[in-house]
């Protein structure tokens, strides 16, 4: 008697990411209790499923991890555009932040976030940003993956006092969420010149006590690197040092400015990067020598950073960023492979996240987190190689399902766990409520 699965789905490519670089023509994939049993050419597998998918001219590949952002501001993209980074903060964005932010801003912009991830094949994404309990909530309700990193920083905010208050209101959530799964709470200080030395010293010590992972944007720009040496004597990156943040349960973000001794520091700590190339572009920040980095095996994943900055949410726009920025700032065009994007926004950033062994490529063993992208389009065609297209053709609207943990949450572009039109009628408002102050 054939063996007995919950889901099995057919494709006429699977890309498992690993081994790297494999298409697997004509391909299925079999998952049971949420995880993969299977996967092969179709005539290689024979089981019983529950529910068999027939995708005749799609592609199946590991969910995206969006390893960096701050889902609900999404509400503000296109408020305040073509600034500098410094500026878009302090004369737009914490304003606005400081009229608006609060539990319903957070809930109805992470589900926007949310639904335009799931949309564009995410099914694991990694969050910074206030009301860290309402982005929680909308994550554990939409059913998708979360590294929910909550902000630390030193100045009152309409969500916390001071960066102990973070703290302590942060580690209050990662109790109450030790029971779901799909999500993991760690600690998202917001970068060294929002926090003093003393409250890194403290989060280095609560993150190595409870192995909980810490995200933090560190040289993003050379005027943060400039004014930090001006003010305190230190780079951002030695003060992070010094109080015993670097190692493996660190993820750093953007790192545009890095000498080669940097980048050696960084690989024998086992420090994580986090690349947001589209971010990097839109403010100016600078570019992240991923070529070095990879060359030094430095663990990789990619994020889109918020939306109100990169105005977007698809890791497929990143990984084509990705991509062009690593081949023209090393004159190069061998530089970061289509491949090699895939492999850091997925696999690469599944790693960085410390969830390598959970999610990030479709092998027996790990969890059924799958997506579907329908090649079919004129704009698609011909196909010769799927991994080309993932990369260099924009097919981001065509992702038709998503799987996460072998749940179905889209099926043939719907949302099966967050109703769209709900969604949408919130982020209208807030948009008319916003645009009229
Ligand atoms: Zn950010």
């Amino acid at each position: 008697m054939a063996e007995k699965v919950d889901t099995l789905i057919h494709a006429r490519w699977l890309v498992p990411v690993e081994p790297a670089r494999q298409v697997i023509e004509g391909a299925s994939i079999a998952l049971r209790g949420g995880r993969i049993v299977s996967v092969g050419e179709r005539d290689q597998i024979s089981v019983e499923a529950d529910e068999e998918f027939s995708l005749d001219d799609h592609v199946l590949l590991p969910g995206f991890v969006n390893a960096h952002g701050h889902a609900a501001m999404v509400l503000f993209r296109g408020y305040a555009d073509d600034m500098r980074l410094q500026a878009w903060l302090d004369e737009r964005i914490w304003p606005l932040e400081h009229a608006w932010v609060d539990q319903d801003f957070v809930r109805d912009g992470t589900e926007l976030a949310i639904a335009e991830m799931l949309r564009a094949g995410t099914t694991c994404f990694s969050d910074m940003y206030y009301f860290p309990e309402a982005a929680a909530r909308a994550a554990c309700d939409a059913g998708l993956r979360a590294q929910i990193t909550f902000p630390i920083v030193r100045f009152p905010n309409n969500w916390s006092r001071d960066a102990d208050d973070c703290i302590h209101r942060g580690l209050a959530l990662r109790d109450d969420l030790r029971s779901q799964r799909r999500l993991i709470v760690g600690f998202g200080p917001h970068a060294t010149y929002t926090l003093e030395p003393k409250n890194l010293e403290r989060i280095a010590t609560y993150a190595t006590e409870l192995d909980a992972p810490v995200q933090i944007h560190l040289h993003e720009t050379t005027a943060e690197v400039e004014n930090a040496v001006k003010e305190t004597g230190e780079r951002p990156l030695d003060l992070v040092e010094r109080v015993g943040l670097l190692g493996p349960t660190l993820q750093t973000v953007h790192m545009t400015q890095l000498t080669d001794a940097d980048i050696e520091t960084l690989a024998a700590t086992d420090t994580a990067v986090v690349h947001c190339p589209q971010s990097n572009l839109k403010l100016a920040s600078g570019i992240a020598p991923i070529a070095a980095m990879r060359r030094a095996g430095i663990r990789l994943g990619l994020g889109t950073d918020g939306a109100a900055g990169n105005n977007g949410l698809s890791m497929m726009r990143e990984m084509n960023a990705a991509s062009l920025l690593a081949k023209i700032s090393n004159h190069d065009a061998t530089e970061l492979s289509a491949f090699d994007a895939l492999h850091l926004a997925t696999l690469g950033g599944a790693i960085a996240l410390g969830l390598g062994d959970e999610i990030g490529s479709l092998v027996p063993g790990k969890s059924g987190d799958i997506i579907a992208i329908d090649l079919s389009e004129l704009e698609t065609q011909p196909v010769y190689n799927p991994i080309s297209h993932l990369v260099y053709t924009a097919c981001a609207h065509k992702v038709s399902h998503l799987w996460c943990e072998g749940e179905l949450l889209m099926r043939e572009r719907v949302l099966l766990t967050l109703d769209e039109d709900r969604v949408g009628a919130h982020a209208r408002a807030w948009a008319e409520r916003i645009s009229k102050s």
